[in-house]
């Protein structure tokens, strides 16, 4: 369903690799729309010769980030609203459609809420334990975070400093092609199998590629997860 068009200007861009950076984008339009964390924004961009192509972006950013969302995007080869990001600078103004999608967290929430991201698949997820994070939420919130190179984390720092700032947030981040690094290392699906092998009061939130979501929801299903217990955003 067609949603309201915003304007909105980039104001910053981090850059985490040569193929992944956050962009903030501040509303022109003041107040920004509401938005329950987890949801999407569509952008269009125009295509020469044929219809405007329409891709769905996760906002990365919690609601209490005034004004403002921030997307987090990869990169694609060849991807053409992904090279059309990339050209972007700041000062540029763009319309984004929304707020779109359903993937939320579900209430009543459990002992413990597992959240479950490969690289930019964190963008939905961390507006979610964000929210929580500032509304005061008590409860173990644990975040595996599996990406390539130890050197190319999105929001390493931010997560390292949430988790000192919070002592019920655990952050595991999981490094597959490891360099020089000390912490975990392989892929997200064995670090849940070794550290998350019990389902008893958690509920699993994951966001990535289509193979990576359906293997971990296998993992999952195999060591006894309900299949309500598990809570997912696949990428195509
Ligand atoms: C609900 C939802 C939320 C999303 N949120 C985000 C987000 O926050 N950040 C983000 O980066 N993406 C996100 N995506 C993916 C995004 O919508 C686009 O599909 C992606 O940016 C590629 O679009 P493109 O036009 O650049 O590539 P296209 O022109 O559509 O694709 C070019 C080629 O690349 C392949 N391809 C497409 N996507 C990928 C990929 N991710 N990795 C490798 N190859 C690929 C295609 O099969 C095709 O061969 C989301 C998708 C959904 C469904």
């Amino acid at each position: 369903m067609a949603k309201e068009k915003y304007p909105v200007r980039l104001t910053k861009i981090d850059e985490y690799s040569t193929t992944v950076r956050n962009f903030h984008f501040e509303f022109l339009q003041k107040p920004r729309f509401d938005f329950i964390p987890g949801q999407f924004v569509m952008v269009e961009v125009p295509k020469e010769n044929e219809k405007p192509v329409r891709k769905p972006y996760s906002i990365a950013s919690p609601p209490h980030f005034a004004n403002k969302i921030e997307l987090c995007i990869k990169l694609v080869e060849g991807g053409f609203v992904s090279t059309w990001f990339f050209g972007l600078k700041v000062g540029d103004d763009i319309e984004v459609e929304g707020p779109l999608g359903v993937f939320r967290i579900k209430e009543p929430l459990p002992e413990h809420l597992l959240f479950v991201a490969t690289g930019t698949g964190i963008a939905p997820l961390r507006a979610q334990f964000e929210d929580l994070l500032e509304h005061g939420y008590q409860k173990p919130i644990t975040f595996v975070f599996g990406n390539r190179y130890e050197n190319e984390i999105p929001f390493h720092d931010e997560l390292l400093a949430l988790a000192k700032k919070h002592s019920n947030f655990h952050y595991l981040p999981t490094i597959s092609r490891p360099k020089n690094w000390s912490g975990q290392t392989g892929y997200v699906q064995d670090l849940i199998k070794n550290k998350f092998p019990d389902s008893k009061g958690i509920h699993v939130y994951i966001c990535g590629l289509v193979p990576m979501v359906n293997d971990l929801k296998a993992t999952l299903e195999g060591l006894g997860y309900e299949k309500d217990a598990i809570r997912f955003e696949k990428w195509t």
